[in-house]
């Protein structure tokens, strides 16, 4: 059976708040309505799992044509396996010649997005671009430009908004901080 919610004393203490969540996903969905004006239609690729509640709250302010698609990619991000990342669910899309938005709940290393940005890159679309709602600017270690992003945070281990620590906390309606220390060893997204 499924853990139970947390109780109300369980609850990480606040990052980032709902309202400010809200008003960033309204803002990157304008902006990027804006830019893809003439685009005809986007491909949004989510990142499992994390991403599917920020996925799901973009695309639907999005007023320009969109199709959304899932991949699911398994990371080691700390310890020996540091940015080994091994893809565990493709999409069915072909997205040659179409302009793909990859949207990311989190960029830490970046190792992860770099992976994905070379592994979509190599299928030639019409343009490649990133929309990452958190990113800790002081590990990222890859080269990756994230065109959208929702919000720079310190680094901690954050949850909530699709972000888990072994699977709780996920769908907290905002981000929180959850103070422990990473373990070695596979993490699906
Ligand atoms: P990377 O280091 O490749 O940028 O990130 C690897 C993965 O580690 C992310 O996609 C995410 O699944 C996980 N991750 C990194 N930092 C955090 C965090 O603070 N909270 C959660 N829940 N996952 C994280």
């Amino acid at each position: 059976m499924a853990d139970p919610p947390p109780a109300e004393h369980d609850l990480p203490p606040v990052l980032i708040s709902e309202e400010a969540i809200v008003q960033r996903v309204a803002e990157l969905a304008g902006q990027i309505s804006s830019d893809y004006a003439q685009a005809g239609e986007i491909v949004l690729v989510g990142v499992l799992k994390g991403a599917f509640i920020f996925l799901a709250d973009l695309a639907r302010r999005l007023t320009i044509e969109r199709r959304v698609e899932f991949i699911a990619l398994s990371s080691y991000p700390s310890g020996a396996r540091s940015g080994a990342v091994r893809l565990l669910m493709d999409m069915r899309c072909d997205i040659r010649g179409r302009h793909v938005l990859v949207v990311e709940d989190i960029v830490d290393t970046g190792s992860t997005l770099r992976y994905l940005l070379d592994m979509l890159g190599a299928r030639e679309p019409a343009s490649l671009r990133c929309c990452a709602l958190v990113r800790k600017k002081e590990r990222l270690r890859s080269e990756v430009e994230i065109r959208y992003l929702g919000f720079d945070i310190p680094d901690r281990w954050v949850v909530g908004y699709g972000l888990d620590y072994r699977e709780r906390y996920r769908t907290l309606p905002y981000i929180g901080i959850m103070d422990t220390s990473e373990e070695d060893g596979p993490q699906d997204g």
